[in-house]
C-alpha cells in the first residue's frame, strides 16, 4: 500500500526530473544547439559532449586529481577574508 507521504515523495522526484530538463533546455536554446526530444538531457548536460571520460567537461579532481574552480576561489576568498580579519585584529 503506498501512503500520502510516498506519492509526496514520488511527484517530487518526477517534478524534480522535469525541472532538471527544463533548465537544460533552456541552456541548449540559449546557445544555439537543436533540441529534438528535451528528455535527452535528462541525464546528460546541454554543455557536456557526452563521453564520462572526457577531459574537457569532466571533473578536474576526478580527471587530473585538481581542486575544482569553485573549490579553489571559494579557498582564495576564504583566505583572503581571514588575513583581513588578522589584520584588523593586529591592528585592533
Ligand atoms: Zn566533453
Amino acid at each position: 500500500m503506498s501512503k500520502d507521504e510516498d506519492k509526496i515523495k514520488h511527484s517530487k522526484r518526477l517534478s524534480k526530473d522535469n525541472n532538471a530538463i527544463a533548465k537544460q533546455v533552456k541552456i541548449a536554446k540559449e546557445h544555439g544547439i537543436p533540441v529534438t526530444d528535451g528528455h535527452r538531457f535528462n541525464k546528460h548536460h546541454a554543455m557536456d559532449c557526452g563521453n564520462p571520460d572526457c577531459v574537457m567537461c569532466g571533473n578536474p579532481r576526478k580527471v587530473w586529481g585538481e581542486r575544482t574552480v569553485q573549490e579553489q576561489r571559494f579557498d582564495q576568498q576564504y583566505k583572503s577574508d581571514q588575513r583581513s580579519t588578522d589584520n584588523n585584529n593586529a591592528n585592533d
